[in-house]
């Protein structure tokens, strides 16, 4: 089965290597559907000119990229170090402060002020992504703490910390993020990432300054924490989307949860409708080498087959050598499971929190992809302004392809993200009748549709009423 676009959409980090109008041009031409701004690295003009070329991007090319702005939330660093960096053997002290200086063999600074209150004697110390452990052996309750090295190495600036025991008193939107998020959302950014999410009300506080500024922006909560785990079914009512953030998922974890946690977290939001993305390191060898490890191609291939939405690239395309040739190779991947494997996660697992109001309109929006599949149809073409039908119509993949017409500008990029979901702007109401003539000759027009063809039409009726999807109805292209 040949398919005209990738269902499992793909992320990729933006950066000096794809930042370039003319190279980020053929890597969206080649599956990019979303780019992701890092505000942990790059300045505010970086990506502001980042921004500027991916919205000129999609008014010359008719495209609907979204962007994610990617908060960096309580993030804990080490400051700078000596020169030629800090070597850690096994078995030595050295102190933790919280007071700013240049580490060097008997301190390192520590960017988290309640450092010394917050953490206990025992609890283990992770830098530089889990490569160098240390375990606390005392504190001060000010300003110092006291570790032993456990498994040591070459320490240099800058790099991150994680306390998988330690319960952090930093709050979720720091005022760097608060920041950010300004930034963010007065460039309308369609996606926003939060990182290190601890509870649903990490979520809901976002999305009351998202929703106090006037603006439509969509929360990704990024789950890579074990209280993340732990409370997974309120984060992800509460959220837009997540993303399985693996990287430090797998620090703050045991290293052989994260295959499954994968598995358990992609099922769940499937079953909420809400997009995931499957995130770090899916094909890192590529920062340096034109051709993935075997284990990697396996790794993107099994994350299509968990249900993600989305697929995502980090220093693979914001700093690697080879960003096109990633893009290319992720969609390879992907599509040939697509084309392949299908169908494959049929099975929508239960969801109990669905409100009354909605039920009706999801009993529609699976009875599409199921005509759909009875009818061989070659589309199913849905109206929405809120989005809803389209986040409920991807989340039983259909093998038809999904398209969805809205005058909702912000929606259109955001459905990005979105299994299977290809958008169009449409704005007319006059009835239902017209509109559904109108979007599917709009189909035929851009020779996505030809005559004969069978077509699952949704529809709010009466249309001007801007009602839930209530209305089914099998065409066949004349
Ligand atoms: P990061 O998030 O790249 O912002 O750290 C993703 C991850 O932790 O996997
Ligand atoms: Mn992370």
């Amino acid at each position: 089965m040949k398919l005209s676009y990738n269902r499992t959409k793909i992320v990729a980090t933006m950066g000096p290597a794809s930042a370039k109008k003319d190279v980020l041009m053929s890597m969206i031409k080649a599956g990019v559907n979303v780019c992701r701004l890092n505000f942990s690295h790059g300045r505010p003009e970086d990506h502001q000119k980042t921004i500027d070329i991916i919205r000129e991007i999609n008014d010359k090319y008719k495209v609907n990229v979204g962007i994610l702005a990617d908060l960096q939330g309580p993030k804990i660093r080490i400051g700078l170090v000596k020169d030629g960096g800090i070597h850690l053997a096994n078995g030595k002290r050295i102190n933790m402060t919280t007071t700013e200086c240049i580490g060097d063999d008997n301190q390192i600074y520590i960017t988290y002020d309640t450092f010394p209150q917050d953490v206990k004697a025992g609890e283990i110390i992770l830098l530089d992504d889990g490569k160098i452990q240390m375990k606390v052996i005392e504190t001060n309750k000010k300003d110092l703490v006291v570790c032993e090295v456990v498994h040591g190495g070459i320490l240099t600036s800058r790099k991150g910390v994680n306390l998988p025991n330690t319960k952090v008193s930093i709050p979720s939107l720091t005022e760097e993020d608060l920041v950010n998020l300004d930034f963010a959302l007065a460039n309308d950014v369609e996606w926003i990432g939060l990182s290190f999410v601890r509870t649903a009300e990490d979520i809901v506080e976002l999305k009351r300054i998202i929703s106090r500024s006037g603006k439509a922006s969509r929360v990704i909560a990024k789950i890579e924490k074990p209280e993340a785990i732990d409370n997974i079914d309120s984060i992800i009512e509460a959220t837009d989307g997540v993303m399985v953030a693996r990287g430090d998922l797998g620090v703050e974890m045991p290293l052989e949860e994260v295959p499954l946690l994968q598995k358990m977290i992609a099922r769940k939001c499937r079953a909420a409708s809400k997009p995931v993305i499957i995130a770090t390191q899916m094909l890192e060898s590529m920062i340096t080498t034109p051709r993935p490890t075997r284990a990697e191609v396996n790794d993107v291939a099994n994350s299509v087959l968990d249900g993600a939405d989305a697929v995502m690239l980090s220093g693979e395309t914001s700093v690697g050598e080879f960003p096109l040739i990633v893009i290319e190779t992720m969609a390879k991947i992907v599509r040939n499971v697509e084309e392949q494997g299908y169908p494959f996660n049929s099975i929508k697992a239960p969801y109990d929190k669905v409100a009354a109001a909605n039920k009706l309109s999801n009993a529609v929006c699976e009875s599409a992809v199921h005509m759909a599949g009875q009818t061989d149809a070659v589309g199913i073409v849905s109206m929405t302004f809120s989005g809803y039908t389209a986040f409920e119509i991807s989340s039983y993949r259909p093998k038809a392809n999904t398209y969805i017409f809205t005058s909702n500008r912000n929606l259109l990029n955001a459905l990005s993200l979105v299994w299977g979901v290809k958008a169009f702007y449409y704005d007319k109401t006059e009835s239902t009748d017209k509109t559904i003539s109108d979007v599917n000759n709009i189909l035929k027009k851009e020779n996505l549709v030809e005559v004969g063809d069978v077509v699952i039409n949704t529809a709010a009726v009466p249309i001007a009423k801007q009602g839930k999807t209530n209305m089914l109805k099998v065409a066949v292209i004349d």
